[in-house]
């Protein structure tokens, strides 16, 4: 997974830049869904869905405070059950911190090394920069390091499950040389001479300028994250396990550069913030650079998983499997009625949206203000259509809110409450979430 990671910056996704050879190079030799979701414009809720196929509200994981439902059945615990030899994670973002009950399933979940080993020096991890803060940490080489020695003990020890989170493209933009200038139309202008690339680029009041130079240290992280990636690759090639391993690449959420007036991510449920990629590669397996647009999201990533290595998809999942989809079992024209994508934002106004084809409704669950958008034509979301189409309005909120009720009666179940659904966060887990603004 790569974290805060828009889908249209990413060249086989469309983007005019060369940021993601290597992604690139997997989407010709595997499947890509160019109609992607995320469950949410933030880390810690998208990845619990993808790792359990439950809703947000659902699972519960929903704010630095809470932790996940402990009665949630999670993607590692399914494939161990399964036979599963090893099951392993390698992450970069506090998160996904064990305490939130992301670690469930997994024999080794590392959400420590990479994060912490600067302030405890237990650790002989000399790929991190042990003077920077968690935001201007670059990890992404240490992830492909600790990944490529884990497939050396263990890639052929039986089935094994790989779980890593990818942080660099998070903010703030800071790519090691030379993606820091890789992407900068102008890296010779005023501007760019400041070395701080910290919140006040990201303020909503940035100049033009200011922005333009954001963005490209933004894409100089894909594309170092990408370079990364590409080492990984060719590790499993070296240790001849590229035949035989699933790869399947998604991302959290995306970011925003003034699309809506905002910067960063979390905020809204626009497509800056909620359109994903997903690309999977198995050789010999799945075809090789098939497109499918019909759309999927973070629901759909454990099931089709589970359904890739034969295991029957369990009825708990809220998601689908879209293995048929990949191998073009199912046809490809558009369906009598397409199936919706539900959105959660988990922020205090706690937004909700439904994608159901061309059209888009985000509701503000609170006040009932509700925007529509016809995806084709305006695939911005700039002009609400909200006023223009009552009727249709009226159609996709009546499926939202059964939604919203369906989800709101499974929580109960799942749902833990008072002490039990706090997590117990150290000092150091604390201070890392107040750097990366999770926590005040
Ligand atoms: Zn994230």
């Amino acid at each position: 997974m790569i974290d805060t990671l828009r889908a249209d910056h990413v060249g086989c996704y469309g983007y005019d830049k060369p940021t993601t050879p290597n992604l690139d190079r997997l989407a010709r030799e595997g499947v890509r869904f160019t109609n992607f979701h995320t469950a949410s414009p933030w880390t810690m809720p998208s990845v619990m869905t993808m790792l359990t196929s439950l809703h947000p509200t659902v699972h519960g994981a929903t704010s630095a405070q809470r932790r996940a439902s402990l009665k949630v059945r999670t993607l590692a615990e399914r494939l161990k059950d399964s036979g599963y030899a090893r099951t392993a994670a390698i992450t970069s973002n506090p998160m996904v911190n064990s305490r939130y009950g992301f670690a469930q399933g997994f024999d080794l979940y590392d959400d420590y090394t990479i994060f912490f080993a600067h302030e405890l020096n237990l650790f002989a991890v000399d790929d991190v920069d042990h003077r920077k803060s968690i935001t201007e940490a670059v990890t992404s080489q240490t992830v492909t390091r600790m990944a490529s020695e884990w497939l050396g003990k263990h890639g052929r020890d039986g089935p094994w499950f790989l779980f890593l989170l990818y942080f660099d493209p998070h903010d703030r933009y800071v790519p090691p040389s030379p993606w820091d200038r890789k992407f900068d139309p102008h890296p010779g202008a005023e501007s760019r001479k400041r070395t701080d690339t910290g919140p006040h680029l990201l303020h909503p009041r940035v100049t033009p300028d200011e922005l333009e130079h954001a963005i490209a240290l933004y894409d100089g992280e894909i594309g170092y994250t990408d370079h990364c990636i590409g080492q990984l690759l060719a590790k499993l090639e070296t240790l001849t396990l590229r035949d035989n391993t699933l790869v399947l690449v998604t991302s959290d959420h995306g970011e925003e550069f003034l699309d809506h007036g905002g910067v960063r991510h979390g905020h809204t449920l626009y497509g800056e913030l909620t359109r994903g990629i997903l690309i999977l590669r198995h050789p010999g397996r799945l075809p090789a650079g098939k497109v499918v647009a019909a759309p999927a999201y973070h629901l759909d990533v454990t099931p089709t998983l589970l359904d890739c290595t034969g295991e029957k998809t369990d009825p708990e999942c809220q998601g689908a499997s879209r293995l048929a989809a990949m191998l073009g079992k199912t046809p490809e024209r558009r369906a009598p009625e397409p199936e919706p994508i539900f959105l959660e934002a988990t922020t205090k106004e706690a937004p909700r949206a439904l994608v159901l084809g061309r059209h888009k409704l985000i509701l503000d669950t609170a006040s009932r203000q509700e925007e529509l958008y016809d995806l084709k034509a305006d695939p911005g979301e700039k002009t609400n259509l909200a006023a223009k189409h009552p009727d249709l309005s009226a159609k996709l909120r009546g499926i939202l809110d059964a939604h919203v009720s369906q989800c709101a009666a499974l929580a109960k179940k799942y749902h833990i409450e008072g002490d039990a659904a706090r997590p117990q966060l150290t000092r150091q887990d604390i201070d890392a979430l107040r750097q990366l603004g999770y926590l005040q």
